[in-house]
């Protein structure tokens, strides 16, 4: 009887949590944060496959002849290079080298033996350690990566107002640094209104997927989170794994005292 009782209050206690107006609006700045990586998809995938088909054109169709081979990239000196002799692997890194703005490349995040093959696998060299080198679906990048690879690829340099990147980016990650999981009120409506502003780029205005997030984004700032529990999890979960990688990234321990 007694476990039933104590985890009937464990229940409640979390439950408590939930309806912390602190904590709604760190959910809701997750959600928004969420949605603005989803609005980025369809410009970002389109400058990177118009990069991809050209590079295709002028490396011809060709690729890899030995794909059962490892290939890694390593140093060599102040150069990249590949572990593989067939002339199109190389070709490829020095044209995916040319375009690093700034920034460190993630070469373990793809394959590259699918580099003639998915363009994705491109786009992910850009971005911070740690994503899926198995992945090539855009959707399955979360908003941290989107916004490296706008800054850190030559691209989509003069594309977009990097200081509204740069707010979002910072925004992002006062959000997934937040002590507690909280977010006061000030806050939440300023992270919202940087993300708006971001989507709202010219260079945005013709993609579907930017003008839908601006909706939505809209909507979390006035609505009342109706989700169910599975659905916050999820969403915790999310921001968790962003939290997680991004303490890999960097290798910080958190103290629990
Ligand atoms: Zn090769």
């Amino acid at each position: 009887m007694g476990g039933y009782f104590s985890r009937r209050r464990n229940a409640a206690r979390a439950v408590a949590r939930f309806r912390h107006p602190d904590y709604v609006r760190w959910i809701k700045a997750g959600q928004a944060l969420k949605c603005c990586g989803e609005g980025l998809i369809d410009f970002c995938t389109d400058i990177i496959v118009r990069f991809h088909r050209s590079l295709v054109v002028q490396h011809g169709l060709a690729e890899c002849p030995f794909p059962g081979n490892i290939k890694k990239v390593t140093k060599d000196g102040r150069s990249w290079k590949v572990n593989c002799a067939c002339g199109v692997c190389d070709v490829w890194l020095r044209s995916i080298e040319s375009q690093l703005a700034t920034g460190q490349f993630s070469w373990k995040n793809s394959n590259v033996q699918e580099w003639p093959i998915h363009p994705w696998q491109l786009a992910k060299i850009f971005m911070g350690p740690g994503k899926d080198p198995g992945s090539y679906d855009p959707a399955d990048t979360d908003t941290a990566g989107f916004l490296q690879l706008i800054l850190n690829c030559r691209l989509f340099a003069g594309k977009l107002d990097g200081n509204k990147v740069q707010l979002v980016r910072t925004d992002r990650n006062n959000i997934m640094h937040s002590e507690n999981l909280k977010v006061k009120s000030t806050d939440l409506t300023t992270y919202l209104d940087h993300m708006i502003d971001l989507l709202r780029e010219p260079a945005l205005q013709n993609f579907a997927s930017a003008q839908s997030a601006i909706v939505e984004i809209n909507k979390i700032r006035t609505m009342s989170l109706d989700v169910n529990l599975t659905e916050v999890r999820q969403l915790e979960t999310s921001m968790w794994k962003e939290m997680i990688a991004d303490q890999q990234a960097t290798n910080k321990k958190v103290f629990l005292v």
